[in-house]
């Protein structure tokens, strides 16, 4: 059966040259790139290659890019790595992707002293929120850069001047993993120290992930062993995924300057405007990829087996996370429990277009109004 595609905040489809890439490293120059012979150094070089390309979707160079095995890993590095000594406090927000909140939680049971700052009704975490929480002992604080659940943007360069007023020597890390090809960034005027990337949210291979850590911010390394990208994250690189992870995200960059994400989130905002039992969570900057709507009084997992009866495939939120029943972000919102409950994700790629995003809206209202009607009986 062939779907109408809009879970794309969960994973991508790998893209086709992206996929040739990866046969063409698991089957030619299948070298172990820190072998001293030519094809291996061919190899090694190549991911040098992808590293400035990675980087320089970012404003980055090459050389502040280390490869990990996915995001949740770059998230965890960050963490572990970055909190010196183990000294001073934490802040957090509560939007974070589990990743992310997780690692916080780690710290607050080992008695580290981590704050948490929640999101304004709206889904953005606030320069002065965050400014009354820091001090001069802040010692790391991650944020997000675009939420998973509603697609808000966070003003993280705003945020990171709050941060470093009251602590200069604070590290900041930023999540970046659905801002990444989809909003410009560059991680130099953003005034961050590292960044968390993606490579199944772009077109590229599940398994693949990067973390920008900006030169001169000297971390141990977080996984020891063989010295693989100069002693930062031992082990053999993954080839085929950092390969193709780069032509991935270089098409998905350049798609989605073409695409407007905002074109297709208008459309389900519109299909359910003026209904007060609907709630779109989330408004103001957003990336347009992303949207949350909730339907008070229903819930959120039925809705998304009566699109998939239907031919359409959404998300109930974070995908890593849909086991959890509440909605720890949505809640931090200050969304109530009977609107969360009925929520549902839908998100996009370049490669969705108009005539899907009508179809879709279309069965969630004929789905949701007749769920109402049955609820009535
Ligand atoms: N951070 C955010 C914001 C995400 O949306 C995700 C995945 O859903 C992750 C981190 C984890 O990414 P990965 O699947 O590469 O571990």
């Amino acid at each position: 059966m062939s779907y109408i595609y809009l879970d794309n905040a969960a994973t991508t489809q790998v893209s086709e040259s992206a996929a040739k890439v990866m046969l063409h490293y698991a089957r030619e120059e299948f070298y172990n790139p820190s072998a001293g012979y030519a094809p291996a150094l061919e190899v090694r070089k190549q991911i040098k290659r992808s590293a400035n390309e990675i980087a320089g979707i970012l404003g980055a160079s090459g050389e502040e890019i280390i490869f990990t095995s996915c995001a949740t890993e770059s998230n965890n590095h960050a963490f572990s790595c970055g909190i010196k000594n183990k000294k001073g406090n934490v802040i957090v927000s509560s939007m974070e992707h589990a990743s992310v909140y997780e690692c916080a939680m780690r710290l607050k049971s080992k008695g580290i002293d981590v704050r948490f700052v929640n999101p304004d009704s709206s889904g953005h975490i606030l320069p002065e929120d965050i400014a009354a929480l820091a001090d001069s002992n802040t010692a790391f604080v991650s944020i997000i850069h675009c939420s998973n659940e509603t697609g808000t943007i966070n003003d993280i360069q705003e945020i990171v001047k709050a941060v470093k007023k009251k602590s200069p020597s604070a590290i900041f890390h930023c999540d970046g993993v659905q801002a990444f090809c989809k909003i410009p960034t560059d991680v130099k005027k953003l005034g961050i120290d590292m960044y968390s990337v993606s490579a199944h949210k772009v077109g590229g291979m599940k398994g693949t992930g990067a973390l920008y850590v900006r030169k001169g911010l000297n971390l141990p390394a977080f996984i020891a062993g063989g010295g693989q990208q100069e002693s930062r994250r031992a082990g053999t690189e993954n080839v085929c995924g950092i390969m193709s992870f780069a032509i991935a995200a270089t098409e998905y960059r350049n798609a989605a300057s073409n695409f407007n994400a905002h074109e297709l989130r208008d459309i389900f905002i519109q299909k359910f405007a003026g209904d007060e039992k609907v709630k779109i969570n989330g408004s103001g900057t957003d990336s347009g990829y992303v949207i949350s709507i909730s339907f008070l009084g229903l819930r959120g997992e039925i809705i998304a087996h009566g699109m998939e009866d239907k031919g359409i495939l959404v998300g109930l939120g974070s995908a890593c996370s849909t086991h959890i029943r509440s909605n720890r972000v949505l809640g931090s919102m200050g969304v109530s429990k009977e609107f969360a409950e009925g929520s549902i994700r839908i998100s996009f790629s370049p490669h969705n277009n108009t005539a899907e995003a009508i179809t879709a809206a279309d069965a969630l209202k004929e789905i949701t109004d007749e769920l109402r009607v049955r609820m009535s009986r």
